[in-house]
């Protein structure tokens, strides 16, 4: 299936790695040129480099937390600055921390939030003018399946996953008139550095070896592995084509069939 949006542009947030880079490359196979942002700049240009080198696409790199609400709006004007325009908003950051709440402080809840919830809004706050502008427009927040079932011991992330849902559904119903299309994908288990590390911080508390974690997952997913980056970047370039024109306002797990409840 031709996906339709060759020499479209995108902004891919945290991007140097990951689900966020998996995505960039999905894209990139379909000829999309893309704007990747992340906080390291060695990491972030040895991503650029690699996608560059492997498709026939123009690639920005631009170093941006994207928790700082100038520092997103930056990092959406640089890439319209270089590439005249933004079809496609991709926005992602790292995780917060695992924790419970009796662990938590209320510094550590605004860190989140400005994180993984209002970084969000900062990047579709810029992006959406130019999208209305040019009457069309994908927005894809990634999210997680906390989203439809809270994960244990990340409340941090359960909450502002739940919030971007939230406002994702608003923004659908907004942008939809001006043929803007607004989804939420929300992985599952996906083999990337994020969750070695939640399965080291698991191992540490002496409950199971990372072995046992990984097995135990496993077992509780109806494809009986975890995902691979690469198959959540299949799924987002389809809802960021031309071909999911009648697709907005949904939150769609991509996660081997790990949640078990019915939307
Ligand atoms: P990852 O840690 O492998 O990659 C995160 C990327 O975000 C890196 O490129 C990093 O440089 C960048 N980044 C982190 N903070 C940033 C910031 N403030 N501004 C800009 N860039 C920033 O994580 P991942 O596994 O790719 O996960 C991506 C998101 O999806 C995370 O929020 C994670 O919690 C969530 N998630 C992951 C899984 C999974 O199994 N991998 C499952 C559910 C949800």
């Amino acid at each position: 299936m031709d996906l339709g949006i060759r020499g479209r542009v995108a902004v891919c947030a945290a991007a140097s790695r990951g689900l966020g880079r998996a995505v960039a490359e999905a894209l990139a196979a379909e000829g999309v040129h893309v704007a990747l942002g992340a906080r390291g700049r060695e990491a972030l240009e040895a991503t650029a480099a690699a996608i560059r080198e492997r498709y026939a696409v123009e690639v920005l790199a631009h170093p941006v937390d994207v928790g700082a609400p100038e520092e997103a709006a930056g990092f959406v004007r640089a890439a319209e600055a270089r590439f005249g325009q933004v079809d496609i908003l991709v926005t992602n950051a790292g995780g917060p921390p695992p924790t419970r709440l009796r662990n938590t402080t209320p510094d550590e809840w605004k860190a989140a939030l400005d994180q993984n919830l209002l970084s969000c809004v900062h990047l579709v706050r810029a992006a959406l003018p130019g999208m209305i502008e040019r009457r069309w427009g994908r927005i894809l927040a990634i999210a997680s399946v906390s989203v439809k079932q809270p994960v244990p011991d990340i409340i941090l992330s359960n909450t502002a996953r739940a919030g971007i849902a939230g406002f994702m559904k608003s923004l659908a119903t907004e942008a939809a008139p001006h043929g803007v299309l607004a989804n939420v994908l929300c992985p599952g288990y996906t083999r990337t550095a994020r969750l070695e590390e939640l399965v080291a911080h698991l191992a540490a508390t002496g409950e199971a070896t990372e072995e046992e974690i990984h097995a135990r997952w496993s077992a509780d997913i109806p494809l009986g592995r975890v995902g691979e980056p690469e198959e959540f970047g299949a799924v987002a370039a389809f809802l960021a084509s031309e071909r999911a024109s009648y697709v907005t306002g949904t939150v769609l797990a991509v996660d081997g069939g790990h949640v078990r409840s019915l939307t």
